[in-house]
């Protein structure tokens, strides 16, 4: 789906006027009305203001480009509601809601993390030691590790 078309959709789900959700925004009707015909698009800000009003990651808004993964343990956020949020209820689309939550990151570590993978990921064909080994290779990649480790 287009972002014109997603923002309408949202907008009626949330059974919204143009005109009502042009004003919460400060915009003119006309601006709502020309995102939903294609004739523009929301830029940066905007996209942000409407991720925190409707709940949807800015990716879920440009038509979902890219697979977002918690740059923190490395889990694919296919669901907006799996992403955490800031305490001001604005998404963070970096972190799943597990690994962030009240602008505090859960693990203070990448062992402590490893160590709740190694516990809670691994299963009879996926020893823990195996997990574990598996994901201290895989997280000193992500954004969240890289420089601290
Ligand atoms: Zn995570």
């Amino acid at each position: 789906m287009e972002t014109k078309d997603i923002l309408k959709q949202l907008r009626e789900r949330e059974g919204l006027t143009q005109e009502e959700l042009a004003e919460k925004l400060f915009l003119t009707r006309q601006a709502v009305s020309r995102w939903e015909t294609g004739e523009t698009q929301p830029g940066i800000d905007l996209l942000k203001q409407l991720s925190t009003l409707f709940q949807v990651s800015v990716n879920t808004l440009l038509g979902q480009p890219r697979t977002l993964i918690c740059q923190c343990c490395g889990m694919p956020l296919h669901d907006d509601g799996t992403i955490s949020r800031e305490p001001d209820g604005s998404l963070n689309e970096d972190y799943c809601k597990w690994c962030y939550a009240d602008g505090k990151f859960v693990y203070q570590s990448l062992d402590e993390l490893l160590d709740f993978l190694a516990e809670h990921m691994a299963n009879e064909s996926f020893p823990p030691e195996e997990a574990r080994a598996y994901f201290a290779r895989q997280l000193p990649e992500l954004a969240h590790w890289k420089n601290k480790v």
